[in-house]
């Protein structure tokens, strides 16, 4: 009798800890009470709620002539350190040497990670993935590029990636291993750009956005390991343009 009284305690104490664990971790999500719409309410000190969010359907642009070619400095060695699954996307972490400049300030790539579908609309028209490249400059600023990717034929830049997968939820694996993030890009440059803010919690408005225009190539295989590990549908909603230009390079 004693025994048993003592295990029913300590199973009531387990499951009052576990339950406190997970309230701590059911902040934000991409479905029902947690899910996108109310990331303002949710997230108290956010910009979630803000005029100039992310993403947006670009839609209406003009073409702007005096936009320069972006100046992207990645090197062919530069070391993704680790893997993340953070419960919201599989993200890759690297070692600082990639860099991009924007108007004689660089912006240090940070990490890159992955929607599904794509997160921005482009003319109306949402890709099957995106990859964000997160760029972040010293005063605190951020600058990310967007590569869509559509189905068609395997990216070998993939494969590699895709070798260390599967990583469960909440674990990170060190990789240490060289990437050259050029692979990733589209051989056309040419770009949508926008200030907006990031599109996860805390939404913060300090987002310059760079859109490639044109797709890289995935195959279905490669889209469908990445899906499995990802929460179905991870992306944020189209935002209102609000008083704001998006600007298409030539
Ligand atoms: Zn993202």
């Amino acid at each position: 009798m004693k025994h048993s009284l003592i295990l029913l305690i300590t199973i009531l104490i387990i499951s009052c800890v576990q339950k406190t664990d997970l309230h701590k971790d059911a902040h934000w999500s991409y479905e029902g009470e947690t899910g996108p719409v109310h990331w303002g309410e949710i997230e108290k000190n956010s910009d979630c709620g803000g005029l100039f969010q992310s993403p947006l359907n670009i839609v209406n642009y003009k073409v702007d002539s005096l936009l320069t070619p972006l100046k992207i400095t990645y090197s062919d060695s530069t070391h993704i350190h680790d893997i993340i699954n953070n419960g919201h996307t599989i993200q890759y972490n690297f070692d600082s040497g990639d860099y991009i400049t924007i108007e004689g300030v660089t912006y240090e790539l940070k990490q890159f990670h992955f929607h599904e579908p794509a997160e921005h609309l482009i003319d109306g028209i949402r890709y099957p993935m995106v990859i964000h490249l997160v760029h972040k400059s010293e005063n605190g600023t951020y600058a990310v590029l967007a590569v869509m990717a559509k189905e068609g034929k395997s990216s070998k830049p993939f494969d590699f990636l895709e070798s260390f997968l599967p990583i469960p939820v909440g674990e990170n694996r060190i990789v240490d291993s060289a990437f050259d993030m050029n692979l990733n890009l589209p051989d056309n440059r040419a770009y949508f750009t926008y200030s907006g803010s990031l599109t996860t919690p805390p939404c913060t408005e300090n987002v310059q956005w760079f859109i490639f225009k044109n797709p890289i190539t995935v195959s279905l295989s490669q889209v469908e390991k990445l899906k499995a590990l990802m929460p179905l549908n991870n992306y944020r909603d189209e935002q209102s343009l609000n008083d704001r230009e998006i600007k298409l390079s030539k």
